[in-house]
């Protein structure tokens, strides 16, 4: 006879790995189903020249549940604490601590810099209005509802270009999608140089999951299992979770299931759903990205170790970001760096990790950028997102509750059900659906 779970989650990324850790001591019994080798989804770490990489989520923000799991989990977080802004632009690059003397140095008409200094100054001053030592005020939900794109209307193209790769880069979304609260915790914040709502993990952002799976008990995660179905049984009142492994298929039974993987993954694994849930579910947008991991020897240029985020015009990605800008992290020899090269506008780019070509013409890219690197670059990785992040757009906002209602017993958690977005967004949603769980189960059954 085939064991009856408590609880199957499908997908051990943060979401789902968090949802068996907020579980853990209720009892019940907990199996979380991975596709991959490792836990971890979207916040994978690799080793880039001995230096821990984060190919997907880079930061962890301050106040948010990912920086409590840190906290409790007993990782070390560093203060990303940038003092530059960088743009690429027409073979030039301007990075400076003032944006006056940045502008001043782009290869740009009269007319296109003071285009630029406006549009800086006027996000400048939203941002100030809207935050308070980098958290966003109450008042910062009454820009849910717009986007971002009305402010480029007029604008030279050229001037276009920058700031469409600059919330790209920041944002992930193109400016007529992202909501505009959305675009100044990301995009505005890295334009302020806000030194106070981003921190990084030593060990990399997957360093959370894995502490988390160290604190459940044994088995609970069961990885290598792609699962292809998931379908209602009345007759026995149970969910059947069809999986393929290695070395053949299996399936799971459970009273009650919990779909942690990117959304466009959810109606394709669930078939079946109510109308409500599945328009709910189409109107998420998960676009894809490519990033491209950089460690370099930076200690014949110190001023270089010294940019924390460029935006770039004519490359294949649309950001560089250093997310410890003149900082030697603990166990790393001073003037090396981490840098991360995004490209949101590529999306996603099907086997990039295994190409080396392409990603030397990516590597090419990042030196027309910083060619005082070439020659002292150490290592690099190359990593390409199907669904990158799970956007904050106005559309998503207004289904937010059908997007978290459960179907009968299965409950939804990821980024893609959550009020912000990323790796916090779906620890926050772990702990809610954790709480459902619980609350679904008769107490004499936890205490089993
Ligand atoms: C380039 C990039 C930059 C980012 N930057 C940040 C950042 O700075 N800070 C931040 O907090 N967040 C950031 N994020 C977002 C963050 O990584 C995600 O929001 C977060 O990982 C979402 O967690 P999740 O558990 O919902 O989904 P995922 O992390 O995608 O986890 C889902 C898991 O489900 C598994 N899976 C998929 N299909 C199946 C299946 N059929 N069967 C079994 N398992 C399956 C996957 O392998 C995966 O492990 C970034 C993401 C990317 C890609």
């Amino acid at each position: 006879m085939s064991t009856v779970h408590d609880v199957v989650v499908v997908g051990g990324g943060p979401a789902g790995v968090g949802t068996a850790y907020f579980l853990r001591g209720s009892g019940l019994d907990v199996r979380v189903v991975e596709a991959a080798a490792e836990v971890g989804g979207r916040t994978k770490t690799v080793h880039v020249a001995g230096v821990p990489a984060n190919t997907g989520a880079l930061f962890v923000y301050r106040d948010t549940m990912s920086e409590s799991l840190a906290t409790e989990l007993g990782l070390r977080l560093i203060p990303f604490r940038p003092t530059t802004y960088g743009i690429h632009v027409a073979g030039v690059t301007s990075v400076s601590t003032d944006d006056d003397e940045l502008v001043e140095r782009l290869p740009l008409p009269l007319r296109g810099k003071r285009q630029l200094r406006e549009f800086m100054a006027n996000v400048l001053d939203e941002y100030s209005s809207f935050t308070a030592d980098g958290a966003l005020s109450r008042a910062a939900d009454s820009l849910e509802d717009h986007t971002v794109a009305d402010s480029l209307t007029g604008l030279d193209p050229q001037v276009v270009a920058i700031l469409e790769a600059a919330i790209k880069g920041g944002a992930v979304g193109k400016p007529q999608e992202l909501s505009a609260k959305y675009a100044l915790r990301y995009f505005a914040s890295y334009l302020a140089r806000e030194k106070n709502n981003r921190l990084y993990l030593v060990d990399g952002m997957q360093a959370i999951p894995q502490a988390m799976v160290r604190r459940l008990p044994e088995h609970t995660v069961q990885l290598g299992t792609r699962v292809t179905e998931v379908r209602f049984d009345s007759e026995a009142d149970l969910y059947r979770i069809h999986a393929t492994t290695p070395t053949g298929s299996l399936t799971l039974s459970s009273r009650q299931v919990v779909m942690a993987v990117p959304s466009p993954l959810v109606a394709q694994l669930c078939p079946g759903l109510p109308d409500w849930k599945s328009r709910a579910l189409a109107r998420v947008k998960t676009p894809g990205s490519t990033t491209l991991n950089i460690v370099a020897d930076a200690n014949q240029c110190p001023e270089v170790a010294q940019w924390s985020f460029l935006t770039t015009v004519g490359t294949r990605f649309d950001a560089i970001i250093n997310p410890l800008p003149g900082v030697a992290a603990p166990g790393t020899p001073p003037g090396i760096v981490r840098f991360v090269c995004y490209g949101n506008t590529a999306g996603h780019v099907p086997g990039f990790s295994d190409d080396p070509a392409l990603i030397h013409e990516w590597v090419e890219d990042f030196l027309k950028v910083a060619p005082a690197l070439r020659g002292n670059i150490l290592g690099v990785h190359g990593q390409s997102w199907e669904h990158c992040f799970s956007l904050l757009t106005p559309e998503r906002a207004q289904v937010l509750p059908e997007l978290q209602r459960p179907v009968g017993r299965v409950h939804f958690a990821g980024d893609y059900t959550s009020a912000t977005a990323g790796s916090h967004g779906a620890y926050a949603e772990a702990h809610r659906v954790a709480e459902l769980v619980r609350q679904s189960v008769p107490d004499s059954l936890q205490r089993r």
